[in-house]
């Protein structure tokens, strides 16, 4: 019978966020699928662990994945871990989650930090509807591509970014948007120096152009608000038409269909009435 893939979450920057769950899967695992064996070294120092520990990164992942499955498939237990947050989520994971469900391999995903929704969280934007972006391409001109099919976007809208990369990614995101779009900057989550800045795209930019970007972001960007699109009279009444078939009184039906729409009362009631 094969073994399990536990995908652990790690702290995004408070070792004190590791739950007992995870703690206890780690102590349970065989061995621990790492990005940076170094980083996750110091995880397992602060748990008291000692643990086999083998690396799997964007650069082996095409080596390191095949052997991983292979011991899984003999029966191994493997915790996946990366330097900080949920594994697979703009981080290696995704190609080792695979594998393993093609190969009939249990996979079982554990709760924990994820920096995005955290970072949502504290936004103050709105959260029922919502795009995470991770980080833009590289290549500008996918960049570019990427944001102009994004300026209709009504979801509030999550991206990655580096400290090095944020001023240009200010300046692209208000080309694209524009100046009023909120955004909340949310840097060192959970960190001494954690920050949330709610600003608007050009009061972000005016900012980083005065103070130089430092630590890890999240931008949390309000989606692009509902445009109604332009209902013609006669559209707007036969709205009013199907409402009123399902039992709705027509003065109901008209005043709903006006304010969802934005044709004018009186002239849907002369529509229908004239009828
Ligand atoms: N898988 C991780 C997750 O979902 O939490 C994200 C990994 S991704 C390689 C790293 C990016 O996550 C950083 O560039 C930054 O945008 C964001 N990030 C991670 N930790 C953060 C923190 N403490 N505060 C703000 N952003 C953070």
């Amino acid at each position: 019978m094969s073994g399990t893939l536990y995908l652990v979450p790690t702290p995004i920057g408070n070792l004190g966020d590791i739950s007992r769950r995870c703690a206890e899967t780690l102590a349970a695992a065989d061995f621990i699928a790492a990005e940076d064996t170094r980083v996750s070294l110091k995880l397992l120092n602060h748990l008291e662990l000692k643990k086999p520990l083998v690396s799997y990164h964007e650069h082996n992942k095409k080596e390191s994945g095949p052997r991983i499955l292979e011991r899984l498939l003999a029966g191994e237990r493997c915790a996946l871990v990366t330097d900080a947050g949920c594994p697979a989520i703009s981080d290696p994971g995704e190609d080792l989650v695979r594998l393993c469900a093609q190969a009939g391999v249990t996979v079982c995903a554990l709760p924990g930090p994820c920096a995005a929704i955290t970072a949502l969280s504290v936004s103050a934007l709105a959260t029922g509807r919502f795009a995470f972006e991770g980080f833009l391409p590289a290549q500008k001109k996918e960049r570019k591509t990427r944001l102009e099919r994004l300026k209709s976007e009504e979801r509030t809208m999550i991206f990655y970014e580096a400290p090095h990369r944020l001023r240009d990614t200010l300046a692209e995101l208000l080309a694209a948007f524009g100046p009023d779009r909120p955004v909340s900057l949310c840097r060192e989550l959970t960190k001494l120096h954690e920050e949330i800045l709610r600003l608007t795209l050009g009061g972000a930019a005016e900012y980083y152009a005065e103070n130089e970007p430092r630590g890890e972001y999240v931008l949390v960007v309000a989606g692009a608000e509902q445009t109604i699109e332009a209902v013609s009279l006669e559209q707007a009444a036969e709205l009013v038409r199907e409402l009123t078939q399902t039992g709705v009184r027509t003065k109901d039906a008209v005043k709903q269909v006006a304010e969802e729409t934005g044709v004018a009362k009186n002239a849907l009631y002369a529509a229908i009435v004239a009828e």
